[in-house]
């Protein structure tokens, strides 16, 4: 592994001439070679023991290949994450989680998605390339926990390039605190959900029956890396840090109270939260209710004024209406833009 001094080798914010030949010439083979786990996959808590490099495929229905729905600049991420250029995000298909509500649904179910793109690892780092030379100075990794080897061999292969964009680990949370440990060189800013604190909602509506303790040990170990400081640079963007997402669910206010109390309690109140009011139901969820409706303005509010009486004073708190605003199409080839 090479991991580059970033002050000896500074982020190229513009795209050298030659960098698409420097990718002809990368050793595939030899960045390649963390893909090898993956003949028994144990990268993420569903533990399979999957071969992905055969048709018999665990959980995730992922192979091992790069698995990607897209590939794009994204400006709807916090303002401090996005910044005016936006963040270059690798969308990876499926996920190690079936929410039934999943506002990406689009690519993150297992069954029956949209189909990704089986890119080659040359393909990946050339659509990378043309992001960053469009003005993006992150690259986000979107739901990359069941695809944790090609996340570390895309962010090596760009160090090789002598590319240094910060990188973005978005997460739901779902991860291993080994693996966690074994991606700490590679990640520079930690965007995890806590989605819940109770397994009985886990399990009904995500098929995850111990995702709060999982959840819970993942935080702890990406506190102990980056601890609570958001590091920003000259323009306000992020270059190191961890901000805690929680998206609250209609009918569930007692969940997301009981989330924010163990950030408070266990982790600090001075961490970054991201509390997200941005639910919307699809058709999956159509005929259960409560995920069948937009939040309530006063069930929205309690989780606010709980926010607040726990003393978070940094982060963001969305506007109610922001389901008006996010509902990305993965068929279009820029999902987020209208
Ligand atoms: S990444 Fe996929 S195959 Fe590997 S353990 Fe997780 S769900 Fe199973």
């Amino acid at each position: 592994m090479i991991y580059p001094d970033k002050n000896e080798n500074p982020y190229l914010c513009r795209m050298q001439n030659d960098i698409f030949q420097q990718i002809e010439l990368l050793n595939i083979q030899k960045l390649e070679e963390p893909l090898q786990v993956l003949e028994n996959c144990r990268i993420c808590p569903r533990n399979c023991g999957a071969n992905r490099f055969s048709s018999k495929l665990g959980y995730c229905k992922s192979d091992a290949s790069y698995f990607i729905s897209s590939i794009c600049v994204h400006r709807g991420e916090e303002p401090a994450i996005s910044g005016n250029q936006g963040i270059c995000n690798v969308f990876f298909g499926h996920c190690n989680l079936q929410c039934l509500y999943c506002q990406n649904h689009q690519i993150s179910f297992n069954k029956n998605s949209l189909a990704a793109n089986h890119f080659t690892l040359k393909q990946v780092l050339t659509e990378i390339v043309k992001c960053l030379d469009a003005g993006c100075e992150a690259v986000g990794f979107v739901s990359p926990s069941h695809f944790v080897p090609q996340f570390k061999v895309i962010v090596n292969a760009l160090f090789e390039l002598g590319l240094h964009p910060t990188i973005v680990y978005n997460t739901n949370g779902y991860d291993t605190v080994e693996t966690l440990r074994e991606i700490e060189p590679f990640v520079d800013v930690y965007l995890p959900d806590f989605k819940y604190i109770n397994s009985d909602l886990s399990k009904k509506y995500s098929d995850a029956n111990e995702y709060p303790e999982i959840a819970k040990n993942a935080l702890r170990e990406i506190y102990r890396q980056k601890g609570s400081t958001l590091f920003l640079d000259e323009n306000g963007i992020t270059e190191r840090g961890i901000i805690i997402r929680h998206l609250v669910l209609p009918g569930h206010t007692e969940n997301s109270l009981g989330v924010l109390r163990f950030i408070a309690e266990e982790i600090s109140t001075s961490i970054h939260i991201s509390l997200m009011s941005q639910y919307y139901p699809t058709a999956f969820v159509r005929n259960i209710s409560p995920l069948n409706r937009t939040l309530y303005q006063e069930e929205y509010q309690s989780v606010v004024d709980e926010f607040h009486r726990l003393g978070f004073r940094k982060g963001w708190v969305q506007d109610l209406e922001s389901h008006e605003n996010y509902q990305p199409d993965f068929e279009k080839e820029h999902p987020f833009e209208e």
